[in-house]
Parts: C-alpha cells; structure tokens; sequence
C-alpha cells in the first residue's frame, strides 16, 4: 500500500462537534495506540471523520454454502465452510479480511451482556464477527501482527416481540443446548444483519484486543452505534446453552478496560454510497 498522500496532515483531531475533515484515512488508524478490550466508550467525545470509504461485507448473504453452529461450553460459535468465508474491506481497514468466526457474549440480565458500552448505555449482549488480514496465512499466524484481525461488533438490545430475522440463528440454537453439540445452519442465521445499516449506519473504530485470552493487542474494532433488536425469548436462548458443568452459561463478559493514555477512539460517520 502506497503511503497516503495525506500522511502530512496533522493527526490531531478536532473535537466531534466540529464538521469532519476530509483528511483522514486508513493508514492514520493503523498508527493508533492500542488498548485492551473491551472498552467504554463516550461518543459524543470521539473525534468524528467521514472521510473512509463505506465498509464492505461481500459474501454474507448471498452465500449458498452451509455454516456450522457450535456450544463451545463458552459461547454460541459460527462458522462457514472454509471453502466459502465472507471478506470484508473498506472502512478503517488497509487490505481484507476473511471471515472466521462469530460468537456472542451474553449475560443473565439485559444490561450487561455487552462486552463494549457506548455513552454509558449496556445491552443484553454483543455479537463479534471475527476477521483475520488476508496477508496472513491463518487467524493463529495473524493474531501475532498489530493488523492482523478485524473484529466487527454489534450490541443486542432486547424487545418484546421475536426478531424475525433472527429465526435462522434461534433455531440452531435450539440443537446446541449442550456442550460441544453442533448444527448445520445455512447463511440465512446472519439475515439479522441488516446490509443497508451495515453499508450507511455509523460506527467506532479503535486498536484494541481480544477479550478473551491471550488478550493479545491485534484487532482492529469496529463496534456500530445502532443496536439490533433480538426478542427476549431469542436471546432467552442464548442463556439456556450449557456450559462444561451442564448449568447455563450465565455470563461471558470481560469488564471493560481502562484506557492507556494517548489512546483513541474514531466515530465514524458512513456516507451512504451514491447508486
Ligand atoms: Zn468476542
């Protein structure tokens, strides 16, 4: 990737109330300090830029091949065939991404199972879609490099009424109830994420890590603003998976970290793509 011709820019921001630059890029993100995940982030204090291109997930829906859902006793884990992993480009990211996996963290109330919390506001849970950088050989050769994942989040808020886009996902669910059993799902489990928020809705993006060990500083986050509303009894479900001991797992949450100093967070506003 060739150096970006606004690398000479000052990297200081304005503060968000201010309209966006047009000047900043990609490259500018990859310099950031990282931090440890999650974290508890204050919106309307992120600097704000407009000026990415639109993230890009290809490979999402429109795919035929099967996935796979799987109780790891910690959480509900998806994956595709590898012959069929979704890539995803664009935003704050220099190059693409495969697909790995998703999972969710949850907990046994409606305000903290998120594992990232926006402008002091906690969610039923948080789902991760894990990426790893196509410069690299595998998720394990990548978690070694500063770019090497791209982790895009989305906050769970629970509603009355079944979701039901959802319906896919809940299903398998259902065939998982154990440790350790699986389900084949087709790519209708991910109909819930909504591709025109994905493509227009705003979203924070900052270097931060796994939360769950080795807590190793390679991700690039990308947590977006607008919750996805999933019905009680759905996210009901969630809850009932068993963990090692046969009980419900009943929280899977790292607590946020503190923030290092010098470390940022960008808010990110997507200019909806012109047809
Ligand atoms: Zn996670």
């Amino acid at each position: 990737m060739s150096k970006s011709k606004y690398a000479d820019h000052p990297q200081k921001e304005k503060v968000s109330t201010q309209t966006c630059s047009r000047y900043y890029d990609p490259e500018q993100i990859s310099k950031l300090r990282a931090s440890q995940s999650p974290i508890a982030i204050s919106v309307h204090r992120c600097p704000t830029w407009s000026s990415l291109d639109p993230l890009q997930f290809r490979g999402y829906w429109d795919n035929s091949a099967n996935g796979t859902l799987l109780n790891t006793g910690q959480t509900a884990y998806f994956t595709f065939e590898s012959s069929a992993r979704p890539r995803l480009c664009g935003g704050p990211l220099i190059g693409e991404y495969i697909f790995e996996q998703m999972h969710f963290h949850w907990s046994v109330d409606d305000f903290t199972g998120c594992e990232h919390v926006l402008d002091g506001h906690g969610y039923a849970a948080e789902c991760h879609l894990v990426h790893y950088n196509t410069k690299y050989q595998s998720l394990e050769a990548a978690v070694a490099h500063p770019d090497g994942l791209a982790v895009v989040g989305f906050l769970l808020e629970v509603v009355d009424a079944p979701n039901p886009s959802f319906d896919e996902f809940v299903e398998g669910l259902e065939k998982i109830k154990k440790r350790d059993q699986t389900c084949e799902v087709s790519s209708e489990s991910l109909a819930w994420m909504d591709r025109e928020d994905l493509s227009s809705g705003n979203y924070v993006t900052y270097k931060g890590s796994l939360t769950t060990p080795p807590y190793t500083e390679c991700v690039t986050w990308i947590i977006y603003e607008k919750p996805v509303q999933i019905g009680s009894e759905q996210l009901g479900l969630l809850r009932q998976l068993e963990g090692p001991d046969s009980i419900p797992i009943e929280r899977n949450v790292r607590p946020t970290q503190r923030h290092p100093p010098g470390h940022s967070v960008i808010y990110v506003k997507q200019v909806k793509a012109k047809l």
